[in-house]
């Protein structure tokens, strides 16, 4: 079923813990991540970003990721991942997306503002939530230079002006920069929990992290105990995707077709995903 962002994040923080939301550009991601949703019986966001147009046009997959969330038996949100414009977020609406995220963590902050405003504005006439984000977070979903920028306390987020930020735009949650990348970590992240708790009580808002991949299970609770209530999670459950496809051609090296490659690519990914949500929901799963 479709549920709100706002629902999903106020279900995170009844439960202490992290909405797993995960970028299903391809078949394989989007099937796999609705089994683990509804084995756990849990909320989960669908989200397709912007920079995955060239994998599958928001149009193609949106309306399968549309269909899927609303006969599936979990709680779904379906969700534009940073959309880089305000017409992007206006196309993912007009597909039937029912939750977005406005990325203009790139311009300056008055521009920011601006824009983020008026898709917020958008929403609000469908009753949708709206993520933004302030402070730069290297590295994009396509895995481009996750590198650059680790550990440069001038990209992390300002308190002051998120605080003015939120306000001003009433978003419904906060992409916040502190210490996560985007990609694969090549460097040890150095999170800034102090600077997540004081976003969260300063603009009233759930933090969402970006590049959640590859962080230890105490680093994530420890960024959901401080108020991180959405997980972006894209890369290392891509990654898994291709080790199970070439896991699958090492024992059957004979093959001569794909669609069995698809089913081992699913059944990895949902190994993945799997661990993923025991850690976002540490020991409150039952099965
Ligand atoms: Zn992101």
């Amino acid at each position: 079923m479709l549920i709100g962002l706002k629902e999903a994040l106020d279900f995170g923080q009844a439960h202490n813990c992290g909405i797993a939301a995960i970028n299903t550009p391809t078949f394989e991601m989007l099937v796999a991540t609705i089994k683990v949703a509804e084995r756990y019986d849990i909320p989960m966001i669908l989200q397709h970003a912007e920079v995955h147009e060239p994998v599958n046009s928001i149009e193609n997959i949106g309306p399968a990721m549309l269909e899927l969330a609303k006969r599936s038996t979990a709680p779904l949100v379906v969700h534009v991942d940073h959309g880089e414009s305000y017409e992007f977020v206006k196309r993912g609406f007009e597909v039937g997306f029912n939750s977005a995220m406005f990325d203009g963590s790139r311009l300056p902050f008055a521009e920011n503002l601006k824009i983020t405003r008026d898709v917020v504005a958008l929403a609000n006439e469908y009753g949708y939530g709206v993520e933004a984000e302030l402070g730069v977070m290297p590295g994009r979903e396509d895995g481009e230079d996750s590198d650059a920028g680790v550990g440069d306390a001038a990209l992390y987020t300002d308190p002051e002006l998120a605080t003015e930020f939120v306000a001003a735009t009433g978003i419904t949650a906060l992409a916040c920069s502190f210490g996560t990348v985007h990609g694969l970590y090549k460097a040890e992240p150095k999170i800034d929990y102090e600077l997540i708790s004081v976003l969260r009580r300063r603009t009233g808002v759930p933090i969402v992290m970006h590049g959640g991949s590859g962080l230890s299970a105490k680093e994530y609770r420890e960024c959901i105990v401080r108020g991180v209530q959405k997980i972006n999670y894209y890369t290392y459950a891509d990654k898994a995707a291709l080790e199970g496809a070439k896991q699958y051609l090492a024992d059957h090296p004979e093959t001569y077709v794909f669609a069995p490659v698809s089913v081992a690519v699913g059944r990895s990914v949902e190994q993945n995903l799997e661990e993923l949500v025991r850690t976002l929901y540490e020991g409150q799963l039952s099965r």
